[in-house]
Parts: structure tokens; sequence; C-alpha cells
């Protein structure tokens, strides 16, 4: 069993495949499901009225679209990370991806020459 904190309370509790205690991960199913339901009966509602009309922090829902477990719709475009256009899935816009894509060859050759080079273990790295 691995203890693991929760990344939304962070308390304490027994990791299973998610990253969340199981209160914060049954909490952020019934938002999914009032965001669902909700978006049914609004077909034009925009994230920012979601959020008004259901109280669910904005960033949850920004989850929801990056993971693709809400239905991709123009009117629920949100900023890309990287250069604030507004996009309907992914973190990121084609044009960001493509450059992120770039960066991440450059780092990851970068990486491999430092690797063996020096036994210096503190790079950059990202879980995603
Ligand atoms: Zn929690
Ligand atoms: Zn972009």
């Amino acid at each position: 069993m691995m203890l693991a904190n929760c990344e939304v309370c962070n308390r304490l509790f027994a990791q299973t495949v998610s990253p969340m205690c199981p209160d914060c991960a049954k909490k952020e199913e019934d938002d999914f499901e009032r965001v669902s339901h909700y978006l049914r009966e609004n077909r034009q509602a925009t994230i920012n009225e979601i959020v008004d009309a259901l109280e669910v922090p904005k960033g949850l829902i920004l989850k929801f679209l990056r993971m693709g477990r809400l239905e991709q719709r123009e009117s629920l475009s949100y900023p890309c990370e990287g250069c604030s256009t507004l996009i309907t899935k992914g973190n990121y816009c084609e044009i960001c991806q493509v450059k992120k894509q770039l960066i991440m060859d450059q780092v990851s050759s970068g990486l491999k020459r430092t690797n063996s080079k020096s036994s210096n273990g503190s790079y950059y790295s990202r879980s995603h």
C-alpha cells in the first residue's frame, strides 16, 4: 500500500489510481455530474456561466475539458496555456503544441548529453 498526499486537500491517503483521496474524488465526480447535466440542458453555456450557476471552480471545469471528459464546444473554449488562443481541448493550441514538442526534443537531447557526462540528477522534469 502506498501513501500519498491528496492533490486537492493534501491529506494523506492510501493511493489508488487516483491522485485524490476518496472524499475529494467523490466530490469531483459529483461536480462532474452537475456540470455535464447543466451542459445537457444549456447547450450554449459558457465556462463562466457554469461557474456562476453551479459554483464549481473554474479550474475544475477546465480540468474536465482538458481531460476530454466534457463535450467539446465552441462555447466552452478556453485559453491556450502558451499564447491564450481559444481552444476546446488539451492544454495548448496546435501551434504551441508544435513549439512545445520542439522544446521537449531539445530538452531531451540535452538531457541525454548531460546525463552521460555528469551525475547531477537535478534536471527539470514535469509530470504530465
Ligand atoms: Zn482530498
Ligand atoms: Zn497557443
